[in-house]
């Protein structure tokens, strides 16, 4: 499932925060948002998914505008691991995961066996078989970070759009949460949308990057294209040297120093 934004403005109350975003996003594409604290990241992903109504423009799934979608549909296509999480962590990992199949229940009926066997499928994709019964409190922050991802896989969406997926982890469970990424991507065929702060985890796992700088979408390109020394200086104020990652065949940087 593809996105389409069309000069999209977002404000809360009457500070502008997002102006004229426009940009494609084909299906199956790991497009990463970058950009400097406060720049409208978290921003552009509730006006994608809904969660905040905007001001002017229009958002397309496929050539459906949200507008025009109800939220449950909305929910059964894209799914949003957000930044801050509301839910109480004291259940178990099934019962979080299976919230994800809420979408998909008609008014006050109960998980059908169908139902259930996505929840336990979501569970196995994430690795979690192991930790099914736990309660979502005791576990490790990357172990947590799979449950809430098992929770969106069982939306069975189209669209994943994740807010800072990797914040907190250490270097080890942010590699792991990553490659589950990728390789949801890889054999589900789902969209990805996320933030990350790691630029160079940025252009190691994303086919194109999006960089938002004050409101406004700066550049929107494949990472070898985003990743050099004038993007670095111009939105963060970094000075760095370029190399190429022949590994993984990206570019990556190492920061130099802090240009006053
Ligand atoms: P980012 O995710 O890039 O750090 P955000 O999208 O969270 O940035 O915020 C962009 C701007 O909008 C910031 O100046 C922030 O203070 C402001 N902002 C975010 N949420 C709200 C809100 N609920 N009410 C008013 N201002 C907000
Ligand atoms: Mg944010």
């Amino acid at each position: 499932m593809n996105i389409t934004v069309e000069n999209l403005d977002v404000s809360y109350s009457d500070k502008e925060v997002l102006k004229d975003i426009n940009f494609h996003i084909n299906t199956g594409e790991i497009v990463t948002i970058i950009g400097p604290n406060g720049s409208g990241k978290s921003t552009l992903i509730k006006a994608v998914s809904r969660c905040l109504k905007f001001s002017r423009g229009n958002v397309f799934l496929d050539k459906n505008n949200i507008k025009q979608i109800d939220t449950k549909e909305i929910a059964k296509k894209l799914a949003v691991l957000p930044q801050v999480k509301n839910v109480s962590s004291d259940i178990s990992v099934e019962e979080l995961v299976s919230y994800g199949r809420y979408p998909h229940l008609n008014f006050g009926k109960r998980l059908s066996k169908e139902d259930n066997e996505i929840v336990s499928w979501a569970i196995e994709k994430t690795g979690l078989e192991n930790m099914r019964k736990r309660l979502v409190c005791t576990l490790s922050g990357g172990e947590r970070q799979r449950a809430w991802i098992a929770m969106s896989l069982a939306q069975k969406p189209q669209i994943l759009i994740l807010d800072e997926p990797t914040t907190y982890l250490d270097i080890s469970y942010q590699l792991e949460v990553l490659e589950l990424i990728k390789e949801l991507n890889n054999t589900l065929g789902i969209t990805v949308v996320m933030v990350l702060h790691d630029l160079n985890q940025a252009s190691r796992y994303s086919d194109k990057i999006m960089v938002i700088n004050r409101g406004k979408l700066s550049e929107f390109d494949i990472p070898d294209k985003i990743i050099n020394k004038s993007m670095l200086k111009n939105i963060f104020g970094i000075d760095a040297d370029i190399y190429e990652d022949e590994i993984n065949k990206c570019p990556y940087f190492i920061p130099k120093k802090t240009i006053a």
